[in-house]
């Protein structure tokens, strides 16, 4: 008889309680054992997760570009579905951002993290600006500077549109096939999440006691809460505006693709019933087998949500204030990272590494949350497709409106 496979997210639940209860019974003075002899193998983990968020940003983006070559052909439904995108998005990044900073009270100062972190030198907004165009194109990689690797895809994305279809075929192909090539690698490190929780996770319990846990659900409760506030105000107001289908019809016809997207944490595999329920609302065919495929891809608001929230508590449990100039290179890089992030359980953590790093933030602090990331992504996935669903729905709407004025 073939053995059942224990499930990944099972499997970090189950480390995730093991780094508990190790973690309180090594106590402080067990703390500094946990910190020489677990963590270093917690580091590894993390290390992988830094190998591969650049190549993963940078193909991941310039594949999303391209997939977007279609913008011409299909006209005025590629402009107004990538406006909607990202516009969403920012507000999305910017609810999480404000909300856990009203929040950040009942995020905790750790005693001793474990986890090192030396300030960056701040600069000015104009510098920053200017930093974020690469003058080379090797250090952005080798320095793994976010902001520049994204300027660099999103040239090189759009430079390949524009040689022509005779001359890019190949390269577009060769896209396709290294960014498969990059989900894999993902894959298998993250299939080391269990252990990675575990390391990470219990020399912080160690030095910290139980606190933590507090301020974990404390952080979760954050994350729900604005991905709800998001859904209720930002895709209300627009489903039923734009779209003229009251708020009301528009989640309860979403209700098996959420259902979907809930548990299976996979905006892509959650793709074809959400096909369905966006058809049995009303959408047109043709308009959300554009809209909804790409926005399976590049849209994800609710990781956006996420990511401003968990930079905040990382920023909050190291005792670091973000400036104002920080949490716009925060929104500006998650927006993009959005772009970059596949449509898969687990993608989300990735991206936070390079969201975190964008603004000098230590990516260690993820540790802090990767034991609870299955949870987050249940709500961010779900959040993810109902956006996707929306913008199909306003879109159809808008198009049928336009045509019946000819
Ligand atoms: N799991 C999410 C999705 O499929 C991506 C993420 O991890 O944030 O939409």
């Amino acid at each position: 008889m073939e053995k059942k496979k224990m499930s990944l997210a099972f499997q970090i639940f189950i480390a995730l309680v093991l780094a508990i209860i190790v973690g309180l019974i090594l106590g402080t003075k067990g703390a500094g054992f946990a910190n020489s002899y677990i963590k270093p193998f917690g580091t590894i983990f993390l290390n992988l997760i830094k190998f591969i968020v650049c190549p993963i940003v940078l193909v991941s983006i310039i594949n999303g570009i391209i997939s977007m070559k279609d913008i011409k052909t299909v006209g005025s439904i590629g402009l107004k579905t990538i406006v909607y995108y990202l516009c969403t998005t920012a507000i999305a990044i910017t609810i999480g951002l404000l909300v856990a900073s009203l929040a950040k009270g009942l995020f905790p100062v750790l005693a001793t993290t474990n986890l090192s972190y030396s300030a960056s030198a701040s600069t000015s907004f104009m510098d920053t600006l200017v930093n974020i165009f690469p003058s080379n194109f090797l250090t952005p990689i080798t320095s793994a500077n976010m902001l520049q690797i994204i300027v660099m895809a999103i040239l090189l994305g759009f430079s390949i549109i524009l040689v022509g279809e005779k001359m890019n075929n190949r390269v577009i192909e060769a896209f396709e096939v290294m960014n498969s090539i990059c989900m894999k690698c993902m894959e298998l490190i993250l299939k080391l999440s269990p252990i990675g929780v575990f390391c990470l996770l219990c020399p912080v319990i160690a030095a910290n006691g139980a606190m933590i846990l507090g301020s974990l659900a404390m952080v979760l409760l954050v994350a729900y809460f604005c991905y709800i506030l998001h859904a209720v105000v930002v895709y209300s107001s627009t489903v039923s505006v734009m779209g003229g289908i009251s708020p009301l019809k528009f989640f309860k016809g979403m209700m098996p693709a959420i259902m979907f997207a809930f548990s299976s944490a996979s905006s892509v595999g959650t793709l074809p019933i959400n096909m369905k329920c966006v058809e049995e609302l009303g959408g047109d065919k043709q308009v959300s087998s554009f809209v909804l495929p790409l926005g399976a891809t590049i849209n994800m608001d609710g990781t956006a949500i996420y990511q401003g929230v968990c930079a905040i508590f990382i920023a909050a449990c190291y005792g670091i204030n973000l400036t104002f100039p920080q949490m716009l290179t925060i929104v500006l890089t998650a927006t993009l990272a959005s772009i970059g992030t596949a449509g898969v359980p687990g993608a989300g953590m990735v991206m936070l590494a390079m969201v975190l790093s964008s603004v000098g933030l230590p990516v260690d602090g993820i540790a802090l949350v990767a034991g609870i990331d299955r949870i987050f992504d249940m709500g961010r996935t779900t959040v993810n497709i109902t956006g996707d669903a929306a913008c199909a729905l306003i879109v159809s709407n808008l198009e049928r409106k336009r045509k019946s004025k000819k």
